[in-house]
């Protein structure tokens, strides 16, 4: 091994943490049976929309977008919101000076939702607290799951493989970058629930990467995901305290993933600090070393998505998207 070759295992560059975690004691009893999930009812016809947070203990930006919004004693117009804090185990870890590890206890709730999974014999916290959120899960008619990102990266929204996916972030319009995968090879995501993604089905879900962690930014972008969902399900008017829309929409661009890069070696790099949202305009560029391997894009404007930029051994590094 040469002398330039990076170590095996290199610690995570620090990350500031500019957020405060929020205090969810006032919504954690909640109203709905479930603890840490809070509806407000318009008791008129129309959909029920389920905003949902901390999905990952210490994507604390979302948390803080929902209490926020409970703090406004929201009243739809119509239908019912639901606000959920769904791993609050995990989040009752959060430390600031050790952001990154209280992303689950033991394993990683977006990983669970297939239903052979969920009425298993496996028994784990997440486990434990996906079964229980499961049935107020599936009375929900549009689900946005308010995530956020450890590296950086224009916002984004993941809208799954299915066309109600597509088509529901592209009306919620912020982030304006929406981008269609496949999930992951280790497990249905919530966006990745049947419901959400079967054809017969009208209920659809997407996921909000709304920036990065601890940023007072992606808790902003978050409320104006928040705000285009409630404002395509017409529960909220214009008086609202939500952000309103931009005077100029941002020009929606739809990407597609066409290839996940699992980082196969302990040695993978990139040759550049790439950044998530940056499109590589040449086909068959070199992005990345893995090991012997080299990284090249699949296609011409290959837009680089999450790329992480120390991924270990066996995790996704980055997905490769063609701009449609
Ligand atoms: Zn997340």
């Amino acid at each position: 091994m040469g002398d330039s070759a990076p170590p095996i295992l290199s610690p995570l560059p620090h990350f500031a943490v500019r957020l405060v975690a929020p205090d969810l004691s006032p919504w954690l009893a909640g109203n709905t049976g479930v603890r840490g999930f809070t509806s407000r009812d318009s008791r008129k016809a129309g959909p029920h929309v389920g905003l949902i947070a901390l999905t990952h203990g210490n994507e604390i930006a979302g948390a803080i977008a929902l209490a926020r919004l409970l703090e406004m004693e929201p009243e739809p117009e119509r239908g019912r919101i639901t606000f959920g804090f769904v791993n609050l185990a995990a989040f009752a870890r959060f430390d600031p000076r050790q952001p990154t590890a209280s992303r689950f206890v033991d394993e990683d709730m977006n990983r669970l939702w297939d239903p052979a999974v969920l009425d298993g014999p496996r028994q784990s916290s997440e486990l434990a607290r996906a079964r229980e959120i499961r049935p107020l899960i599936d009375e929900i008619d549009i689900l946005l799951d308010l995530h956020s990102m450890l590296w950086p990266s224009d916002p984004l929204i993941l809208c799954g493989a299915s066309e109600k996916g597509r088509a529901l972030a592209l009306a919620v319009g912020q982030p304006a970058l929406v981008v269609a995968d496949h999930g992951h090879a280790s497990g249905r995501r919530i966006i990745d629930y049947p419901p959400f993604v079967d054809n017969n089905d009208p209920r659809a879900a997407n996921l909000v990467e709304g920036g990065q962690h601890w940023e007072p930014e992606t808790v902003e972008t978050i409320l104006a995901a928040v705000a285009g969902v409630l404002r395509h399900a017409g529960m909220i008017g214009e008086h609202h305290a939500l952000p309103p829309p931009p005077a100029t929409p941002p020009e929606p661009r739809f990407a597609e993933v066409i290839r996940t890069i699992t980082a196969s070696s302990g040695n993978f790099s990139f040759v550049q600090p790439f950044r998530g949202g940056e499109v590589v305009a040449k086909g068959n560029t070199l992005i990345a070393v893995d090991g012997d391997e080299e990284i090249r894009t699949p296609c011409p404007d290959c837009l680089l998505v999450m790329p992480s930029l120390r991924p270990s051994r066996g995790h996704t590094a980055v997905r490769l998207a063609r701009i449609l």
